[in-house]
């Protein structure tokens, strides 16, 4: 088990952490998720041992992470991190940037493990080219198998995706994450883009200025996010005050709506403008202007007429679930 107990740090004054608790099964995978400049990746790296803690203490098992004051090479071994800064030898190729980390103790396996590598980062191709010859997302890649190569417990990636293309990424996604699942590697993973960790993720850590606003499954936050910043990480969503709809004309608080969750009706509901149709392959999103004169983004298979009105409903059971008071 990882244990994060009470975690605080700050960049001089300037508090970066905030009593950050939590703990992660061995095996896990757990997405860190928050805006720019939240704090994922100085957890990340308090958690690797980078930084000296202000207070509270980290735990992998029995063992104590400490930071560079009790550490003459910070990091700990047992832990790989996978930053943006990629950290490759560029003049050598990619087979031997990945070779360079297997165990000496094992030779005859290095050239099957490499293999087994690059077809988990899919360069296999690409084993013999320098590594300077790469594109960013191609290094990215490389710099993931180093990690793997010394055979982590756990693996910190911070947004391990960033430099590769869309089209790719899915793919990685789908070998990278079982693959570390299957050798029981424990992963946390900060990222900003909700396709990380739709499929993949056991949890997700909320931050936000540096401190938890939720840990919880996927399923958990995407139905019942308790504020507008949580349901924002999966997309566009909609935050109306609920006395839009007629039955909640007294109540003080808000609601949360994605765009695909409104019934549209010609007749009922709250009324809202067409003003725009955005297209999106499968579907539209149509921007609509309510009579309290605020945004609302709905769905729907084809584009409506600029200046129609429509009725937006929404259902009994996710008022009853979205609903968010005001403090
Ligand atoms: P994220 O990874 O979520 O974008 P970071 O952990 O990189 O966020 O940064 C969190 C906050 O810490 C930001 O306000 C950032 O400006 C600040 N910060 C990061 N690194 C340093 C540093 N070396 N010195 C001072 N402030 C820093
Ligand atoms: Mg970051």
């Amino acid at each position: 088990m990882l244990h994060i107990n009470n975690v605080s740090f700050s960049y001089k004054d300037i508090p970066i952490l905030e009593n950050i608790t939590f703990s992660l099964e061995k095996g896990s995978h757990l997405s860190i998720m928050g805006e720019s400049g939240s704090g994922k990746s100085t957890l990340l790296k308090a958690i690797y041992g980078l930084l000296d803690l202000n207070s509270g203490e980290i735990f992998w098992g029995k063992q104590q992470v400490l930071g560079p004051n009790f550490n003459l090479v910070p990091g700990e071994k047992y832990m790989r991190y996978v930053a943006q800064d990629f950290n490759l030898m560029t003049f050598t190729s990619v087979a031997e940037n990945i070779g360079e980390f297997l165990s000496v103790f094992d030779q005859e396996n290095h050239e099957s493990r490499i293999n087994e590598l690059l077809e988990v980062i899919e360069l296999v191709n690409f084993a013999d080219v320098k590594v300077k010859n790469l594109s960013g997302g191609q290094q990215q890649r490389v710099a993931l198998a180093r990690a793997l190569a010394q055979e982590p417990e756990v693996l910190l990636l911070d947004e391990p995706f960033s430099s590769i293309d869309q089209f790719k990424k899915n793919e990685l996604r789908h070998r990278l994450f079982p693959y570390l699942k299957e050798k029981g590697i424990t992963i946390l993973n900060a990222t900003h883009d909700p396709n990380d960790i739709l499929s993949f993720a056991d949890n997700i850590l909320v931050l936000k200025d540096g401190k938890t606003v939720a840990n919880t499954s996927i399923e958990a936050l995407y139905q019942k996010p308790k504020e507008k910043y949580v349901a924002s990480l999966f997309g566009q969503v909609n935050e109306l005050p609920i006395s839009l709809l007629k039955e909640y004309t007294e109540v003080d608080a808000s609601i949360l709506i994605y765009p695909h969750e409104f019934e549209i009706s010609k007749e009922s509901g709250f009324e809202v403008y067409v003003i725009n149709n955005h297209f999106k392959g499968g579907h539209f999103v149509i921007e609509g202007l309510a009579e309290n004169s605020q945004t609302v983004f709905f769905t729907n298979p084809n584009a409506l007429k600029i200046h129609a009105r429509v009725y937006l409903n929404v259902s009994l059971q996710l008022v009853n679930k979205r609903m968010v008071h005001k403090n």
